[in-house]
């Protein structure tokens, strides 16, 4: 049975435009394939100011979360608007919208409200995840409405995780279980389930997130789950590129990568890879696709896992913020680490996944990377928290940095490459250099100020 499970992206979706190349590809998909499974994110930008909300909820500022209800209903209601509907499925559907916001108002106050014995976390992931729920009954009615037989069915239903608040794990033998009853009868039947990305719930039905950008991750889960043939990740841009196009105007779509060399990408700061989804991928036999919505005709990016070369040579550069703790003694790094470790898991919900040693006799340097999915104000958050604990160890000094990395093939970087990138960026201090286990990056350490040097520096010299 050959099954794709497509995931499309906040970025594609917050434009009707987007929402009309969706439905052209499913319906021509739909066709070649046995079954179909669509996951969908929440529109672009509504998950951080669900977040926001929830922030201020916690503290009852009233007038704070109210506005960013009435403008997330705003923004629903109009794009509901736009699209080409019939007049009783677009009441239905903006009556749904209409319940999903005020049940979430009703969540912000009774989170305020210190004598209702709510706790932050009882509610805070379920006013997180309506983005989700909200984006799925928008295309589910759309694609109803160009003759399918579609139903938004939300993931709390359907993927069973543990409790960890804002960044919950997958039960995928609960998970796969649940699938069997709940879903796959569904297909079945012919019905086209537009499901919910980044939400779940526990196995006694809390509603948990899956953490930042959990959209794809909840699409390899039902991947791995159903046994897929492949995954497509739509996006807003032409694959898996040499750097981000955000940032450097000639980057480039890379066909081909391995799962090693996307993982190293993906931890390393590609915001348009998921660490975790990769993860989960690892050793299976699923094929997943990296591919721009609004450019269908482009090849995209294929990520095997395979233990044949895929590409060849350095393919791209990435940047992600990382924290640099520096002291000018040496000694075991144990104690250290495992304090970081917990002012990480209790700030930011996870643990350090990355970090890069240094030191001699007389210095240390041990930088953790901070993780996309922490969110933009995570460094500063997490500086301010360690400058906190570390009173006590007053021969440490943290400060933020960026680790700039160069990623190929397998062996594709040869002393005399790491040459080459040293080379090219002699004219900025490097304060810690890594070469990867798997022999497909190198990691250098430098400050803030000299990232968008070194990521254009480096992007020429490499990427030809
Ligand atoms: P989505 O809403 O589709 O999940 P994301 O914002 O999570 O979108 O990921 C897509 C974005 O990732 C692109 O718009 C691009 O700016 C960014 N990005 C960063 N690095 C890369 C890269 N090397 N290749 C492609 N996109 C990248
Ligand atoms: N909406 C969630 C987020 O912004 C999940 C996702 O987009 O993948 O993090
Ligand atoms: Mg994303």
């Amino acid at each position: 049975m050959r099954t794709l499970v497509m995931k499309f992206g906040g970025t594609t979706l917050a434009r009707a435009e987007g929402l009309t190349q969706l439905v052209g590809i499913v319906l021509y998909e739909r066709e070649r394939w046995d079954r179909l499974m669509l996951v969908v994110s929440a529109l672009d930008g509504v998950t951080d100011q669900l977040i926001d909300a929830a922030h201020l909820a916690q503290f009852a500022q009233q007038r704070g979360y109210r506005r960013i209800v009435s403008n997330l209903r705003q923004r629903h209601l109009a794009l509901a608007e736009s699209l080409p509907l019939d007049q009783n499925e677009r009441s239905v559907l903006q009556a749904n919208i209409d319940t999903l916001l005020s049940d979430m108002l009703t969540m912000c106050e009774a989170l305020g409200d210190a004598s209702s014995g709510h706790s932050a976390s009882d509610s805070f992931d379920e006013i997180i995840g309506v983005g989700e729920r909200l984006t799925a009954r928008i295309v589910a009615a759309l694609l109803r409405h160009s003759g399918l037989r579609s139903v938004a069915l939300d993931t709390t239903e359907l993927i069973i995780t543990d409790n960890v608040r804002a960044n919950a794990k997958p039960d995928m033998e609960a998970t796969s279980a649940r699938m069997e009853t709940q879903l796959l009868p569904m297909l079945e039947r012919g019905i086209m389930p537009v499901l919910t990305g980044f939400i779940g719930a526990t196995m006694t039905g809390k509603p948990t997130t899956l953490g930042r950008g959990g959209s794809d991750y909840t699409a390899a889960i039902l991947g791995v789950c159903a046994n897929a043939t492949e995954i497509w990740i739509w996006t807003d841009v032409d694959g898996v590129m040499s750097a981000d196009p955000l940032e450097i105007a000639e980057a480039r779509p890379i066909r081909n990568l391995s799962i090693t060399e996307a993982t190293e990408m993906a931890f390393f700061g590609t915001r348009v890879l998921h660490p975790r989804m990769l993860l989960l991928l690892r050793g299976r036999d699923i094929a997943l696709r990296v591919r721009n919505l609004f450019a269908p005709q482009q090849p995209g990016t294929l990520v095997r896992d395979s233990s044949a070369q895929l590409s060849e040579g350095l393919q791209a550069v990435t940047s992600i913020a990382a924290l640099a703790l520096q002291s000018s003694s040496s000694g075991s790094l144990a104690s250290m680490t495992a304090l970081v470790d917990d002012v990480f898991f209790n700030t930011i919900g996870t643990h350090t996944d990355i970090t890069i040693t240094t030191q001699s006799p007389m210095h240390t340097l041990i930088c953790f990377v901070v993780p996309n999915a922490a969110g933009q104000e995570a460094v500063h958050t997490l500086s301010a928290a360690l400058e906190d604990r570390m009173q006590e160890k007053s021969t440490w000094h943290v400060k933020p940095v960026s680790i700039i990395t160069a990623i190929g093939a397998q062996d594709a970087i040869s002393l005399a490459g790491c040459l080459q990138i040293v080379t090219a960026l002699a004219e900025i201090p490097i304060l810690a250099i890594d070469y990867s286990p798997a022999r497909c990056g190198i990691s250098v350490v430098i400050n803030v100020r000299d990232t968008e040097f070194a990521i254009n520096r480096l992007h020429q010299t490499i990427v030809h």
